[in-house]
């Protein structure tokens, strides 16, 4: 049960939620799928003043290509993330971020724009994000700016939205072809979130790899591997590959699905296990 009461607006236009922002500063909350809002909202975590639903703004819900990126819009849901056929051919890391969300009401209800916005550590998009080398679209009646997704996290549960702003659009490069992916995560019970997440990328012919690791630290951990692969993907280079990870992953907390030496460890097993992974999807094409 909300036992605050609060005011409600649900805007057709994008500069009417913006106009709403600006008026109502602090005291505004965004709605998107709601999947993370109303919960803490009945447990009184957040007691907003004003809820403003984006879900009536159309202009908010794409996937579209612009020259050598694909842009999607913040009220993207997380099915169509998983289903859609340009982010497939080109991202299909966060396709595949977006078809292990939750269950199949969260993928319908939650948006890709509120999930990164609300940056658990333990989300599925972010590390895939930063692997994939992606920019957020930042707007308020102001003006607005480009955030790149490695400087998008603060803390826990901390971003650099500023009070007036919301995330709009996330841009990401398209994948060139030839090159690997793999995304991973430890769950104990499919449908949870992960326990530790590792995103892979290896670029055509291994130039270069990077993983984005997530609930590891307060928020998604970008380690480039790429000085790993000099000799191939033998067992020395896989074994660095997950000291990498497990270095990376020194601020690691403890909770009920993991200690921090365990989630330490788990990082650099599947950290190790996504490069190969996305190496033997390159390889075979
Ligand atoms: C049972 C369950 C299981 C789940 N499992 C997973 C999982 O395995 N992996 C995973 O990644 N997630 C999981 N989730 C979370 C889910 O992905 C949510 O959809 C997501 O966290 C929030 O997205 P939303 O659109 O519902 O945002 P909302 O709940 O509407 O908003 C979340 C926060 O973001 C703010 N916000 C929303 N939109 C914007 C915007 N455009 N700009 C700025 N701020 C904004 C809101 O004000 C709020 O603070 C789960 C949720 C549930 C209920």
């Amino acid at each position: 049960m909300i036992s605050q009461e609060f005011d409600f607006e649900a805007p057709s236009a994008l500069p009417e939620a913006l106009a709403l922002l600006a008026r109502h500063g602090d005291d505004a909350t965004l709605l998107s799928g709601g999947m993370s809002l109303m919960p803490m909202t009945t447990l009184g975590l957040v007691q907003p003043g004003m809820i403003i639903s984006l879900n009536h703004i159309a202009e908010l819900d794409y996937v579209r290509e612009d020259g050598n990126e694909l842009r999607i819009g913040a009220l993207t849901r997380h099915a169509d993330v998983a289903a859609d056929p340009l982010i497939g051919a080109h991202a299909a890391l966060l396709a595949e971020a977006a078809s292990l969300i939750g269950d199949v009401q969260v993928r319908n209800r939650g948006t890709i724009g509120g999930s990164i916005a609300h940056a658990d550590p333990a989300a599925n998009y972010l590390p895939a994000m930063l692997a994939l080398g992606a920019r957020l679209r930042l707007q308020s009646e102001a003006g607005e700016r480009s955030v790149e997704a490695k400087d998008f996290v603060k803390g826990i549960m901390t971003t650099a939205i500023e009070t007036g702003e919301m995330l709009t659009e996330i841009a990401i490069p398209k994948l060139a072809a030839g090159t690997g992916c793999s995304y991973q995560r430890l769950v104990r019970v499919e449908g949870n979130f992960a326990i530790v997440i590792a995103a892979a990328i290896t670029e055509p012919g291994r130039k270069a790899a990077r993983v984005g690791l997530g609930n590891v630290a307060p928020g998604p951990v970008l380690v480039d591997v790429s000085g790993h692969l000099g000799n191939g993907l033998d067992d020395a280079a896989l074994a660095a590959i997950g000291d990498a990870a497990f270095d990376a992953a020194a601020e690691a907390a403890s909770d009920l699905a993991g200690d921090a030496n365990y989630r330490r460890e788990m990082a650099r097993v599947f950290a190790r296990r996504a490069v190969q992974s996305a190496t033997d999807a390159a390889d075979a094409g």
